[in-house]
């Protein structure tokens, strides 16, 4: 019970940070100082061509200017490349890949993304080549894992909250192995949080059915550990017409809002009126996480604050 909490900030180098980005490291930074715990810096940038250098300089940046302060991690692009990247960690990734393979999880699959939606309109994957017992080890075909009908999986909020997901409707069977032979997120993801010791994920309420497919493949992959995890999912910051926040943000993105002269005083404010805190007297980053904290202690104000599921 007394173990450390142990989070991570896992932003994708794909595009400038935004504020949501912001939110949702505040909001992470504020939770782990809450319980004394570890920050982890954990860039998600296994998806190659996507990557850009600009975005991975951008993290540093703005983490420094919003004074996040974490544990460990990179403390720069080039300690990224050189030690930490997901590059560096994909031998650890296809390992995985093979415990699932061996163990009877997975389908080779040769479906289109444009076959996918024409047979199934939410985009889900109808099963189409579940029993076509196509080879594993054939080029050019995705893997996915099979998950069986009326697969659940529970999991507890930081409130003490019980939650559970059907992992079939939230996911279907989702790709662990990309075409092109890259590990797919959701596999790198809960790799690396294993390994971290991740017991904390704070997160948007969009990475619900990530949730799922994370704590689906722990449980596949025998770990004892990660099913205790619990998981934060925040409402998403939308803009003026209520459009979730993406990486080509524009106007949001911290670069931009910086450029106009906003302060990190004005994001922690924005932060402690999303989280329903008194605002008004917040100067610094300290500032907002004494009002979190003594906000933390009244246990009947969280369930307003944190926003669970959907
Ligand atoms: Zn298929």
């Amino acid at each position: 019970m007394s173990q450390t909490v142990t989070s991570r900030l896992a932003p994708t180098p794909s595009g400038y940070l935004h504020l949501g980005n912001a939110f949702n490291f505040l909001l992470t930074a504020l939770l782990v100082d809450w319980q004394a715990g570890h920050l982890h810096l954990r860039i998600d940038d296994l998806d190659g061509p996507r990557v850009e250098r600009s975005a991975v300089e951008d993290i540093f940046v703005q983490l420094e200017w919003l004074g996040i302060d974490y544990n460990s991690g990179p403390s720069g692009p080039d300690e990224l490349f050189k030690q930490y990247s997901q590059h560096t960690r994909k031998e650890r990734y296809h390992e995985t890949l093979e415990i699932l393979r061996k163990s009877g999880h997975l389908f080779a699959c040769e479906c289109s993304r444009s076959e996918i939606r024409q047979l199934s309109k939410s985009g889900s994957y109808p099963g189409t080549c579940r029993d076509k017992d196509l080879d594993l080890m054939d080029e050019n075909l995705s893997w996915r894992v099979h998950v069986p009908d009326q697969t659940y999986v529970n999991f507890k909020t930081i409130t003490d909250t019980c939650e559970k997901i059907n992992v079939a409707q939230a996911m279907g069977d989702f790709i662990v192995k990309r075409k092109d032979g890259i590990p797919a997120y959701q596999l790198a993801s809960v790799v690396d949080d294993l390994e971290l010791g991740v017991n904390l994920v704070v997160r948007g309420q969009d990475l619900w059915a990530s949730t799922a497919a994370q704590l689906f493949l722990a449980q596949c992959l025998n770990d004892q550990n990660f099913p205790a995890t619990r998981f934060v999912h925040h409402r998403l910051i939308t803009d003026n017409s209520g459009a979730k926040l993406s990486k080509s943000a524009g106007a949001l993105s911290l670069k931009v809002l910086r450029e106009k002269h906003h302060t990190p005083v004005w994001i922690y404010q924005e932060t402690a009126k999303i989280l329903q805190l008194p605002f008004e007297e917040i100067r610094t980053l300290d500032n907002l996480k004494e009002v979190f904290r003594s906000a933390m202690l009244q246990k009947n104000g969280l369930q307003t604050m944190l926003v669970q599921g959907k």
